[in-house]
């Protein structure tokens, strides 16, 4: 941003419900990458790598990507030796702290201490053995290492699910488990998950947890599946409990390149302002018939060309000049159409008119001036008309489509003359 600039509004709203106070982990340490987990800081984002851990060039690749795509914390799995000595390569090129992935064998948690990860992730329902357990939470005392209990609904430990059968008391009781093996040799560096694919289980496990233990929270649903349905599932269980104050960091589980997992998960912090937008916020309107222009893909251009630039910037595309401005007044910058030109506008005020074909490229041209100049001296460098020829326009389309171009009026007349026969 340039001196003197007015603010890019990073968030809009925030949650008013207190987020529920938890203790704090860190994972990993300075020098190195550390990201605090729990306690005030910031929700993070994890995900998890689905290369071979022993290619390490190509499982940094991913990381690098992840961390790109916001991603705070990532997981490999740690399922084999090779895929231990993978992560003693890996581990010190990562720009973001890595947590070893355990199931079944606990040496391999030993060893990918030995690795150097800053973190593990167990699961209780498939490494049972008390002493096994307690020999990995003593090193992890001993090197200073969080581990987080992950529960999973799919394999609970057959027991608790004869006792409880698959409920929020069994994933509840299985944390509860572990902790107690911890706690016998003095360990409590730890974060929580309680993931099921059922979103409906999840939620009322995660409710169930949080009202039984203050340790840190990993929010997920698991094996969500692909997108779009993956997705929806991932932000029905994750936002439910975030709107509730509950999750100090989250994963979605998708069947995709898991830089869709990042980006979601950073999407979501950041829709609930939850975390500072770091790029771009592309709002469009839905189009309707008051619409001068095909909004469908005029914003995919958009999206396309402002997405290289990585700017902080919220930009509206609204198919038509008589609401655009208004609508989006909140966007830092938006365009809007109307007889074949675009209309330019910055935090609701036309500063610009350009031909049609050139709304895209003004649009960029304006979000790289914003960061340059900032949002005051783009406004007070507005074309002089500008704001009256868009004014005149937006009286000309109402004049010629009259008020009611979406024909709301003679719907809703209707509607009362079908419910009165
Ligand atoms: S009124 Fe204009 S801005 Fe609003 S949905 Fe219709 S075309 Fe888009």
């Amino acid at each position: 941003m340039g001196r003197g600039s007015g603010p890019v509004t990073p968030i809009l709203a925030v949650m008013t419900t207190p987020r529920r106070e938890t203790r704090q982990v860190v994972v990993g340490r300075p020098p190195g990458p550390t990201v605090s987990v729990g306690g005030d800081a910031p929700v993070s984002v994890q995900s998890m790598t689905t290369t071979k851990t022993a290619d390490v060039e190509g499982t940094l690749a991913q990381i690098y990507a992840l961390a790109a795509a916001g991603c705070d914390i990532v997981r490999c799995t740690c399922n084999e030796e090779e895929a231990a000595e993978g992560l003693a390569q890996i581990v010190p090129r990562s720009p973001v702290p890595i947590i070893a992935d355990i199931h079944f064998q606990y040496r391999l948690a030993l060893a990918a201490m030995e690795a150097g990860v800053q973190g593990l992730r167990l699961n209780p329902g498939n490494i049972r053995k008390p002493a096994h357990i307690k020999a990995v939470a003593q090193e992890a005392k001993d090197r200073g290492l969080p581990i987080r209990i992950g529960v999973n609904a799919g394999s609970l430990d057959p027991d608790i699910a004869q006792q409880y059968g698959i409920t929020p008391e069994a994933l509840v009781a299985s944390a509860q488990r572990e902790l107690a093996h911890f706690a016998e040799v003095g360990f409590d560096d730890v974060k929580i998950s309680v993931k099921a694919s059922n979103v409906a289980l999840m939620i009322d496990a995660y409710r169930l947890l949080s009202e039984t233990v203050d340790y840190p929270l990993h929010l997920g649903v698991t094996e969500a599946g692909p997108p779009p349905a993956g997705l929806v599932k991932s932000t029905a269980g994750i936002a439910t409990l975030l709107a509730e104050g509950i999750g100090d960091t989250i994963r979605f589980s998708l069947t995709a390149d898991p830089v869709e997992e990042a980006r979601a998960g950073r999407t979501l912090l950041e829709a609930l302002g939850l975390r500072e937008r770091r790029g771009l916020d592309l709002i469009a309107c839905p189009s309707c018939g008051r619409a001068e222009v095909d909004v469908i893909k005029v914003a995919g251009d958009a999206m396309a060309a402002l997405s290289e630039l990585n700017i902080p910037l919220q930009v509206a595309v609204m198919g038509c000049v008589v609401n655009g401005p208004g609508e989006a007044r909140e966007a830092d910058l938006g365009i809007a159409a109307g007889r074949g030109r675009g209309h330019l506008f910055v935090k609701g005020q036309v500063v610009r008119v350009v031909p049609e074909a050139e709304m895209v490229d003004a649009l960029v041209a304006t979000a790289k001036q914003i960061m340059d100049e900032g949002i005051d001296a783009v406004i007070a460098s507005a074309d002089a008309g500008a704001a009256a020829e868009a004014e005149a326009v937006r009286v000309e389309l109402i004049t010629s489509q009259g008020v009611d171009a979406n024909h709301d009026a003679e719907k809703i007349e209707r509607i009362r003359e079908l419910a009165a026969e």
